[in-house]
C-alpha cells in the first residue's frame, strides 16, 4: 500500500493504529542490545525476531509498522564504528518490515523511522542535515510508504533542523515530539524524562513549540515517548494551537540505564480508555512507544471504524 488508504481514513476522521515499541519490545523478547547502537544491530543479528515483532503488531491490528531504524542514524553509525554498514542496516530493516506485511497478507503501510539518535549535539546543527538526508534517501529508495521523524527527545532547534532536512522528500512526513510537565509551573513543555526522578530535560513551552513547528510542517504531529498522563495534557494544548492531524504514542515504564524498565502500571483496558479520551480530544493516530507492546495495540484497535480495515 499505499498511503492512500491511510489518507482517506484520516479524511473520514477514522482512527489509525500505529504499532507499539520496536526497540523496547525486542529487548523484552531477549534480543541483545548493542552498547552504543541499542536495537540498531538487531535487524542484522536477529532478523527473524524483528520480522516477527512487526507481524505480531500487524495481527494485533496496527495499520502501520515502523522500521527498526530509530538507532541506525548515519551520524550514530559513523560515531560508533559502523560507517561502512549504514545502507546495509537501514535497507535490511525496511526489507524486514515489508516481508512482515507480505507474510500477513494485509494492507499495511511501512513507516521509515528517521531519528536524532546518537550524540548529535557535539556535531552542531549544520552537520546533522547530511545524516538526516542520507537516512531519508536510503529509506525512501527501499520503498517505505511514509516517514516518521522521531525527533522525540530533541530540543526545538534540532526539531526544526530535521523538518528542514525533509523538504526535498516526496513521501508523507509525520513528526513526533515529546513532552513533560514542568512541576514548578504545571505547564506542558517540550522535553523528556526517561527516569522517574532524575534527568528530566525541559526545553521550552510546548505551546510555543507547536506554533513554531506548525509553521514549517502541516502535520501530522504526534506526541511520543512521553508519560501517558502528560500525553493527555499535551494533546489538549496541541489541539488548541494546531489545526492539522494529531497523533499520540506514549511510553509505559521508564528508562534506567542501560535498560527499559517495564512496569505494569496500566492494563491494556486502561490504555484503551486513555486512547479513547485522546480520540475525543481530537487525535486520529494512536500507537505506543517504549514499554507499549502487542496487548495494548490489540486493545486500542477497537477504535478503528472498520474492524476489517
Ligand atoms: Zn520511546
Amino acid at each position: 500500500m499505499t498511503y492512500n488508504l491511510i489518507k482517506q481514513r484520516l479524511e473520514n476522521n477514522d482512527t489509525i493504529i500505529l504499532d507499539g515499541a520496536i526497540g523496547a519490545e525486542l529487548e523484552k523478547k531477549g534480543a541483545e542490545m548493542h552498547k552504543d547502537l541499542w536495537c540498531g544491530t538487531c535487524s542484522i543479528e536477529n532478523p527473524d525476531l524483528v520480522r516477527s515483532v512487526h507481524e505480531e503488531y500487524i495481527l494485533a491490528g496496527a495499520d502501520i509498522v515502523t522500521t527498526n531504524t530509530y538507532a541506525t542514524t548515519p551520524i550514530a553509525m559513523k560515531n560508533y564504528g559502523f560507517s561502512d554498514q549504514i545502507a546495509q542496516f537501514n535497507k535490511k530493516s525496511v526489507q524486514l518490515a515489508k516481508e512482515a506485511v507480505k507474510n500477513t497478507n494485509k494492507n499495511i503501510a511501512v513507516a521509515g523511522s528517521v531519528s536524532t539518535f546518537g550524540s548529535l549535539y557535539k556535531y552542531g546543527l549544520e552537520a546533522m542535515t547530511p545524516g538526516f538526508k542520507e537516512q531519508l534517501n536510503i529509506l525512501s529508495g527501499e520503498g517505505v510508504d511514509l516517514i516518521i521523524l522521531e525527533a522525540m527527545s530533541s530540543q526545538a532547534d534540532i526539531v526544526e533542523t530535521i523538518i528542514e532536512s525533509t523538504k526535498e522528500t516526496k513521501l508523507p512526513i509525520w513528526l513526533s515530539i515529546s513532552c513533560v510537565i514542568d512541576d514548578k509551573t504545571n505547564e506542558v513543555m517540550l522535553g523528556y524524562s526517561d527516569t522517574l526522578d532524575t534527568d528530566t530535560n525541559i526545553y521550552e513551552n510546548f505551546k510555543t513549540s507547536i506554533n513554531n513547528f506548525s509553521q514549517m510542517h502541516n502535520g501530522p504531529i504526534l506526541i511520543a515517548h512521553s508519560d501517558i498522563k502528560v500525553t493527555g495534557e499535551a494533546i489538549k494544548v496541541a489541539r488548541k494551537n494546531f489545526n492539522g492531524v494529531l497523533g499520540a504514542y506514549p511510553n509505559r515504564g521508564h528508562y534506567e540505564k542501560p535498560n527499559w524498565k517495564f512496569v505494569d502500571n496500566i492494563t491494556p483496558g486502561e490504555y484503551l480508555e486513555n486512547a479513547r479520551s485522546w480520540v475525543n480530544d481530537g487525535v486520529n493516530i494512536i500507537g505506543g512507544c517504549c514499554g507499549v507492546g502487542v496487548e495494548e495495540i490489540k486493545a486500542i484497535s477497537v477504535l478503528k471504524k472498520n474492524q476489517n480495515a
